[in-house]
């Protein structure tokens, strides 16, 4: 019996958990939380990231690790790494944790990203609205996560504004300015990559954020294949270059038939939650036969699916298991503002065929909104 150790035991690794299952997988979950969601389905060891006591009874208790969020901290996964097999390595996980590091890898390995300049002081941060223009986005280069760590510029006169917000951590993790890209669509490209080097991705995605978080994906976008082809290759020649092992999730803006790398998840991701239901693997399961050495599976998709994030608390679920396609996963967790607390997924045969499961449930739900782009996008 092999004990996959999870580090991170939020609904990432709650559904890493469940796909393990039929694969006749243990799993042992670390988190700072005794109430991280996870547990409820994994013994779950809490303590600091980098308490070494915490660590080690993790460590004793798993044959292989993986994580579940990006954050870990380097030195801790660089630990574990050296007493269990860990996927991804903690190259590809310390290369995706600093946004700059991470642009840096992108043009390396010739692909486009949008302006960005490293910011430090007040100074640096003048002279870095002067270069790229307005508006444009100021980010934490670490820990950030559902927008979280990000100020938007209008004008150079928010610079002050901007400085109060973030610049406490330029000492600490540094600040990096991104040009606003006026796009015209977010895209992430969702792969896998084995033990032995085999490359998969599932259909390109199209997303929609609210205010920095994902609200809702499409699968598969409907771009052309030569859009596809590249994007596909942008995410094969990282997963090469990082020698990764595992699910990452590749964020794209989409502009003028032009492809602009935003970041790197080194991870399962919320853009591929879709795969569960509407794709022949989900990214759950692929992930761990990745990092287990198994056969990969088919990426292909099923229909249509849209996935739709419910954030601070669930909704009535009748209306979406009423649907004949419709599916729901509640993480679990108490509700708060902004918590991404669980998610449904509608699939279908016709575009057609979701867009009116798409409208019967926004409208039953009071969630017009949260539909209405995808819908414009089906009936495009
Ligand atoms: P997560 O890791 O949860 O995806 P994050 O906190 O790392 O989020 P980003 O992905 O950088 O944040 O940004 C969140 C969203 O904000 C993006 O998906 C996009 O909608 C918008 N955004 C971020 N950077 C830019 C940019 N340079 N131009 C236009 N929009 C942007
Ligand atoms: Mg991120
Ligand atoms: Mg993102």
């Amino acid at each position: 019996m092999t004990t996959v150790g999870i580090l991170g035991g939020g609904q990432l690794a709650r559904m890493m958990a469940l796909a393990g299952a039929p694969l006749g997988l243990r799993f042992s979950v670390m988190d700072t939380s005794a109430e991280a969601c996870a547990g409820q389905f994994a013994p779950l060891v809490v303590g600091d990231y980098r308490d070494g006591e915490a660590l080690a009874e993790f460590a004793s208790g798993i044959d292989i690790a993986t994580f579940d969020f990006e954050n870990v901290p380097a030195g801790s996964a660089q630990w574990l790494s050296e007493r269990v097999p860990m996927f991804p390595n903690p190259r590809a996980l310390g290369t995706s944790q600093d946004r700059l590091a991470e642009k840096t890898l992108f043009g390396e390995l010739g692909i486009p990203v949008p302006g960005y300049v490293a910011v430090d002081t007040p100074a640096d941060l003048d002279a870095a609205i002067a270069r790229l223009g307005v508006p444009c986005i100021l980010k934490t280069r670490r820990l950030g996560y559902d927008g979280k760590g990000q100020f938007r510029i209008r004008t150079a006169g928010d610079a002050g504004a901007a400085w109060e917000a973030l610049g406490a951590q330029a000492a600490s993790g540094g600040l990096i300015l991104e040009a606003f890209v006026p796009f015209e669509r977010e895209l992430s490209v969702v792969a896998v990559r084995g033990r032995d080097g085999e490359f998969r991705t599932w259909p390109l995605t199209e997303n929609w954020h609210v205010d920095g978080v994902l609200s809702a994906s499409l699968a598969p976008a409907n771009v052309d294949a030569a859009l596809e082809a590249r994007a596909v290759g942008h995410a094969r020649a990282l997963a090469e270059a990082l020698d990764y092992v595992g699910v990452f999730a590749l964020e794209l803006f989409c502009r003028d038939g032009e492809l602009l790398a935003n970041e790197l998840a080194p991870r399962v991701h919320n853009s591929g939650h879709w795969t569960i239901e509407g794709a022949e693997t989900s990214q759950f399961a692929n992930h761990l036969r990745a990092v287990l050495g198994l056969p990969l599976g088919a990426t292909r998709a099923l229909g249509q699916a849209c996935m739709l994030n419910w954030i601070g608390e669930m909704p009535q679920l009748e209306p979406v298991l009423a649907e004949a396609g419709g599916h729901w996963h509640d993480y679990g967790k108490a509700p708060r503002e902004g918590r991404k607390v669980g998610h449904a997924t509608l699939r279908a045969d016709t575009s057609g065929g979701l867009a009116e499961a798409l409208e019967r449930v926004g409208a039953a739900l009071g969630r017009e909104s949260q539909v209405a782009p995808v819908v414009a996008r089906l009936r495009q």
